[in-house]
């Protein structure tokens, strides 16, 4: 799984029309789609995903914002693909992240931005988990 990480277009961006940019963007950077899925997560389930962050002070307003409306999932293959897909979408805070990044480009705020990215391989097999049955991850 090394070559492979796990995205979600979060809700912010799904509402404001730019999946299809992000998805150009993502895909125009050589990343390949390997499992891709429009759907909802119940607070519950944004709970789970977030976890590690669940002592942070931001952890309610995360997960309200998370299952605040549709997200896309998605599970991504490239050589060094959990490094170069961080690059891509840039630093968490918009205002910090690099020119021609996905969250320079399409994130309100270091709440709303736009897109994730797993941070490891491990966690990006975990993520891929969590959403895809082994089935649909072709
Ligand atoms: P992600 O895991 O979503 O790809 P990240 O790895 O860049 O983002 P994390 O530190 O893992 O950043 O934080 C997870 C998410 O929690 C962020 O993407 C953002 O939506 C939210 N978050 C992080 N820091 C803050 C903050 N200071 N205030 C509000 N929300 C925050
Ligand atoms: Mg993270």
């Amino acid at each position: 799984m090394s070559n492979r990480t796990f995205t979600m277009i979060k809700p912010d961006a799904f509402a404001s029309g730019y999946t299809g940019a992000i998805l150009k963007q993502i895909e125009g950077a050589g990343f390949r789609i390997v499992a891709m899925k429009l759907t909802r997560l119940s607070a519950e389930k944004a709970g789970e995903f977030y976890a590690v962050h669940a002592e942070r002070p931001f952890y309610g307003e995360l997960v309200d914002f998370m299952s605040s409306g549709p997200i896309v999932a998605a599970i991504l293959e490239k050589d060094n693909a959990v490094e170069d897909f961080r690059k891509l979408i840039g630093a968490t805070n918009p205002a910090n992240a690099e020119e021609g990044t996905i969250r320079k480009l399409y994130a309100k705020s270091v709440g709303e931005n736009a897109v994730h990215g797993s941070d490891s391989n491990e966690n990006a097999a975990i993520e891929g988990n969590f959403f895809f049955s082994a089935f649909e991850r072709i």
